[in-house]
């Protein structure tokens, strides 16, 4: 039985980024929804449920019966998505939050030019989603980053290494910023806990 894992920090921490009752309704309701689907969907497979999920879905065609693929892909992807998602957010620091040191943050001036010039290409690159979906910097299997998108709950393609991602459901910023979507994106690198992203790349 999967379980939704329990916030680092509290539902209000990410004030006034993303709002308390956005964060209780996206963690209790929605990441608690896809969870019971997944384990639903997984009752009449009990030999899958111990079986390493992301493998799963990546190998959806040959490894999932046929009859519980397609809720596998999107609640299994749900549940391993938001469990990422929650992990790399933190609460809100008085200073602009720029990755510090040797890491992540001169990967990604190596890779994009300057800070400011990585912010600009992920904005752009979720905003030009259509519907919803995710984006996410990844490394490359050549260890390039790249930002990359993703539709309804599916998972990054299996060759590469996720260090960020963002939820850009409606679900996720629509009682605070309703269409407004770009200042959705603009709040969000308030929130992002650069240090865990560090941990990634050791
Ligand atoms: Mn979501």
């Amino acid at each position: 039985m999967y379980e939704i894992p329990s916030l680092p920090y509290g539902y209000g921490d990410l004030e006034p980024y993303i709002d308390e009752e956005t964060m209780r309704i996206h963690h209790s309701k929605h990441h608690q929804a896809y969870t019971d689907k997944l384990n639903m969907a997984l009752e009449k497979y009990p030999e899958l449920a111990d079986k390493d999920l992301t493998g799963l879905i990546q190998q959806a065609d040959k490894l999932l019966p046929e009859d519980i693929r397609l809720a596998i892909i999107n609640n299994g992807g749900g549940y391993l998505n938001h469990s990422f998602f929650w992990s790399i957010l933190a609460k809100p620091s008085d200073q602009d939050n720029q990755p510090q040191g040797s890491g992540i943050g001169s990967l990604i001036e190596q890779n994009f030019g300057s800070y400011a010039d990585f912010k600009n290409k992920f904005k752009e690159k979720s905003l030009s989603l259509f519907g919803s979906g995710w984006t996410w910097l990844v490394l490359n299997s050549d260890n390039k980053l790249d930002i990359i998108n993703t539709t309804n709950q599916n998972l990054p393609p299996a060759e590469v290494k996720i260090l960020l991602g963002l939820d850009l459901w409606e679900h996720a910023y629509y009682l605070r910023y309703q269409n407004r979507r770009a200042e959705y994106v603009e709040a969000f690198f308030h929130v992002i806990d650069w240090k865990k992203i560090d941990s990634f790349l050791n």
